[in-house]
């Protein structure tokens, strides 16, 4: 049986664009998973927009929002502190609550560095990596419900040839440093999307996110590249495996 897997993404928008394939084709096999989004409250304009991103995935349930300030835009959460301030603890005992209650196999992540090093990323690493081991121990948050083995963790991330298409297609005339990526030895998992069907749908759901198509210079620049350049990206996501038990779960 395909196992239950819950994402678990800092902003709308990533969910898409980093493990979109993974989600829809998951989804197609017949499988189920959840999403939970930290930032962006819902009634916000990219709350909506990852409603809709969700649903083209085929995820059969709504994201459940966090609800935090993005790091950088107070008004993504009005009157909630900032998601990388907020106590680190009480972060945990809510993501184990979901936890808990959702009993996923596997939870997937950003890598310890947040893909590219942003701030909510590898908060969010930290607080999913966290709340899975947790989740486990019956002594801890004893009234959040019984407690729950996830068997593996997976942490998506960017590859060096990644990186390299990046920086000269997508980051090129932008003030942003340039990271190394994962060595291809340190990948533990490629999820290649063969079917052109589930492509198209990571587009489709990409798209959903009409304020960042407006907003972000890297999402233009992505989504304009040469068809068969952003193929190339698209089509591959890459991730480490960390086993919480003997054996883990495999993700596909
Ligand atoms: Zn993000």
């Amino acid at each position: 049986m395909a196992p239950r897997l819950l994402f678990v993404h800092a902003h709308p928008d990533d969910e898409s664009l980093w493990t979109g394939g993974t989600i829809a084709r998951h989804i197609a096999a017949g499988g189920d998973a959840d999403l939970i989004v930290c930032t962006w409250a819902p009634g916000t304009s990219r709350h909506a927009e990852v409603v809709d991103a969700a649903r083209i995935l085929g995820l059969p349930r709504e994201p459940i929002a966090l609800g935090y300030a993005d790091d950088r835009i107070p008004e993504s959460a009005p009157g909630a502190p900032r998601f990388c301030e907020a106590r680190f603890d009480s972060q945990v005992r809510v993501m184990v609550e979901h936890i808990r209650r959702l009993r996923p196999d596997a939870v997937v992540t950003y890598d310890p560095i947040g893909v590219y090093g942003h701030q909510d990323h590898i908060h969010t690493h930290r607080l999913a990596d966290a709340a899975a081991r947790a989740a486990a121990v019956p002594n801890i948050y004893r009234r959040l419900g019984d407690p729950w083995q996830v068997k593996s963790i997976y942490e998506v991330t960017a590859t060096a040839w990644m990186i390299d298409i990046l920086w000269e297609h997508v980051f090129d005339d932008m003030p942003v440093e340039r990271l190394q990526g994962t060595p291809d030895h340190e990948v533990d998992l490629r999820v290649d999307i063969e079917s052109a069907a589930i492509v198209d749908r990571k587009e489709s759901a990409i798209s959903a996110h009409h304020t960042e198509m407006d907003r972000s210079l890297a999402m233009k620049a992505l989504m304009t590249l040469p068809p068969e350049i952003r193929r190339t990206l698209l089509a591959t996501e890459c991730y480490r495996r960390r086993d919480l038990t003997p054996g883990g779960i495999d993700l596909l």
